[in-house]
């Protein structure tokens, strides 16, 4: 079971677009995933179809019933099967757990107490909230590795040292399997100078660690997710579709190197 944290301390860069699409497009070729939605804006929720005013259980309860040891709520009450994809939802409650954990030792580590007891996915895949707090800790205390999606802007750079820092902290004092798994670029414009100077800058700067699969800019891609359905089932012919595809076969081989 492999663990990934989607991380960019930015907003709007294509986090959890690309967690819905990379866990439908990783079921479709045939591996079983969990996908967690850690950010309280509970958009991913949403993408996978569901009504997040109207949950039984969240993936905030999981947290504060494995922090308080409170009630038996178990892994298996929150979790709600897609046709894609199982999903750990989350609501705007979660935002709460920021400063109702403040004073709880181990806050960190909840999310990899809880996974540590789930078995039969071959990926779980985390998206996480535009900072840099207890639940992104928990995030990364709880994974393999991290994907960064990146923005090919003026400013896509910038933030990316202080990310880069924050994972170091996390390796050296919490989590040394933790590991940057991958970076790819998001909302790409293969006919902007700008653009195609950005993916230089990423390539010199990430290295072997940036995927070679560019995500385009594809309208079909926001409309999907409004929708509430992954790429491959909303427009399964568009370029979004194909650039999601083709960034679950980098993912999958390099797992397999
Ligand atoms: P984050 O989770 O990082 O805040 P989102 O996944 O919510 O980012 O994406 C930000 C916005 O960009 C959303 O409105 C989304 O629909 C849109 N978007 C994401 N990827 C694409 C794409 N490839 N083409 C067009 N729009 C996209
Ligand atoms: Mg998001």
């Amino acid at each position: 079971m492999k663990i990934i944290s989607i991380l960019n301390q930015k907003g709007g860069v294509a986090k959890t677009t690309s967690t819905q699409n990379i866990a439908a497009g990783l079921n479709s070729l045939g591996k079983k995933v969990l996908a967690i939605d850690f950010d309280p804006q509970g958009n991913l929720t949403s993408g996978f179809g569901l009504d997040k005013r109207n949950l039984d259980y969240t993936v905030y309860d999981l947290l504060k019933a494995k922090s308080f040891g409170s009630g038996t709520l178990s892994f298996n009450d929150v979790v709600v099967e897609t046709s894609f994809a199982d999903i750990l939802p989350t609501n705007i409650k979660m935002s709460k757990v920021n400063l109702e954990l403040g004073g709880v030792p181990g806050k960190e580590s909840l999310l990899k107490e809880i996974l540590k007891d789930v078995y039969g996915y071959d990926y779980v895949i985390i998206d996480c909230p535009p900072s840099l707090d207890t639940l992104t800790f928990n995030a990364l205390m709880a994974s393999h590795e991290v994907y960064i999606p990146v923005q090919t802007e003026f400013y896509a750079l910038e933030g990316i040292v202080e990310l880069m820092d924050t994972i170091d902290i996390v390796t050296h004092r919490m989590n040394d399997d933790l590991r940057i798994g991958g970076v790819f670029a998001t909302m790409v414009d293969s006919r902007s100078k700008l653009h195609i100077e950005v993916i230089g800058q990423l390539k010199e700067f990430f290295g072997e660690n940036m995927f070679k699969t560019l995500i385009r800019r594809n309208v079909k891609v926001a409309e999907a997710s409004s929708h509430g359905i992954s790429i491959f089932d909303y427009a399964p012919r568009s370029n979004g579709s194909k650039d999601y595809k083709s960034l679950c076969v980098e993912i999958i081989e390099r797992e397999e190197k």
